[in-house]
């Protein structure tokens, strides 16, 4: 425990707990870091914590397929910082290979993220998460796109070595 705001005779841990400046810093910190999201309707609420592993754009036929747009931007998490925090009831799943689980809610039909077991992490789409600043780093499946955008970001032709793909770059 640090250091103290006032010497206190209080032996109530909670109540120490908020005096504790360490404590204090620690959960403003927390809560800076954490970041809101919901579905298009707002039954399914979900929260964030941290900053993601990764950040860019998906240009795969499947992520333009069933988000309905040209490209898919994607925020990549550990699943221990994602949390749901209202509507579970209402999340549904579509899965059509083991690679990907997608989240969506049944009262509006909006997409809300997808599960990706095999690689650890889940994609919680950038659209879910207004309050965070999308800062795209990579571009995946440019081999696919239909949107070039010369953005001068890096271009990989299918997936980083890491999550089985090639790790082939595209010039931009
Ligand atoms: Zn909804
Ligand atoms: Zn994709």
């Amino acid at each position: 425990m640090g250091r103290l705001r006032a010497p206190s005779p209080l032996n109530n841990q909670s109540l120490l707990h908020n005096l504790c400046v360490a404590c204090a810093d620690r959960n403003e910190k927390e809560n800076a870091m954490r970041h809101a999201g919901s579905c298009f309707c707002g039954a399914v609420q979900l929260q964030v914590v941290g900053t993601p592993e990764a950040m860019g754009y998906c240009h795969c036929r499947s992520c333009r397929s069933w988000s309905g747009s040209p490209v898919n931007a994607f925020t990549l998490w550990n699943p221990e910082a994602v949390r749901i925090t209202a509507g579970t009831e209402s999340i549904a799943t579509s899965q059509k290979t083991p690679v990907s689980q997608r989240k969506y809610c049944k009262k509006c039909g909006g997409h809300v993220m997808t599960l990706h077991p095999p690689f650890g992490l889940v994609d919680v789409f950038a659209a879910t998460l207004p309050e965070l600043a999308f800062k795209p780093g990579v571009h995946v499946n440019y081999a696919e796109t239909v949107l070039p955008m010369n953005d001068g970001l890096p271009k990989l032709k299918d997936f980083p070595v890491e999550l089985g793909g090639s790790g082939e770059m595209i010039a931009d």
